[in-house]
């Protein structure tokens, strides 16, 4: 089960009862969830452990500096309908949910993810966005992002892949997702059927650190590549994640041997 509330963090021994007054004031702002995946790699130090310092809140969260902004990537000032941020002519992103598996503490859009969040899309206001892709030619590409669109149900899913696919114009659906990573059990053959398309689709594995690619998430990463579907990646830099460029080098190389993980 996710570790969800700061009691949680303390019982797991990945924060101390001296801070829980601060992080309890964290949690009420900004979401607080680790999986089973990612707790099982936390290791015996987890104020420097690079995957605790991505997942588990701290008092630095309540530091708010005056130009800091609450959407500080202007995804509002393009956002044409709810659900769609359309800031380049040939692409646009789908935003079908706010809900994360595990919630990033750095987080550009923290203040929208998570239970109290900005949610789901509802039933009509999923067709307005998907209205908006369909009425405008100029979308070559369709991101679809959130919060992360691998929590939502495989028929759901499925639901947005065909409407899409249905749409001459898309050439190409992505999806943003940590699930291969932090819940990896969850890219079953159902979740991998929701995905079947015509058109092109990728699926882009947000990872931060060599550690996160365990052999269940390469196995993960491999069921979706052995279904044809092409993956790339994306990292953040952040500090006390990164140990320097060997580093990255390492997550660098184990993404490129992912193809190879059943034969490992
Ligand atoms: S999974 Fe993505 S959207 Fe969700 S908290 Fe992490 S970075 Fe933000």
């Amino acid at each position: 089960m996710s570790l969800r509330t700061i009691e949680a963090l303390i019982e797991a021994g990945f924060a101390t009862d001296d801070h829980r007054a601060e992080l309890e004031t964290v949690a009420a702002s900004y979401a607080v969830a680790v999986t089973p995946a990612m707790a099982a790699l936390i290791g015996r130090a987890p104020e420097s452990d690079p995957i605790a310092r991505q997942f588990v809140p701290s008092a630095a969260e309540l530091t708010v500096s005056d130009d800091e902004r609450y959407d500080p990537i202007g995804d509002d000032a393009f956002a044409p309908v709810k659900g769609i941020v359309h800031r380049y002519p040939d692409r646009a992103l789908l935003k079908p949910t706010h809900t994360c598996p595990v919630y990033c503490r750095f987080c550009f859009r923290r203040e929208m993810v998570g239970p109290d969040g900005a949610g789901n899309l509802s039933g009509d206001e999923l067709a307005r966005a998907l209205a908006y892709i369909r009425n405008t030619p100029s979308i070559w590409e369709v991101i679809v992002t959130g919060g992360d669109p691998f929590v939502l149900s495989p028929r759901r899913l499925g639901e947005i892949v065909a409407a899409l696919d249905a749409i001459d114009h898309v050439r190409v659906i992505r999806f943003h997702t940590r699930v291969p990573v932090v819940d990896p059990d969850r890219i079953d053959p159902a979740l991998i059927r929701a995905l079947s398309a015509r058109t092109s689709v990728y699926v882009a594995l947000h990872a931060n650190h060599p550690r996160e690619l365990t052999a269940a998430a390469r196995a993960a990463c491999a069921r979706l590549i052995d279904a044809g579907i092409a993956m790339v990646s994306q990292t953040v830099l952040l500090r006390g994640v990164r140990g320097g460029p060997g580093r990255l080098d390492r997550l660098a190389a184990l993404l490129r041997c992912i193809p190879l993980a059943d034969q490992a």
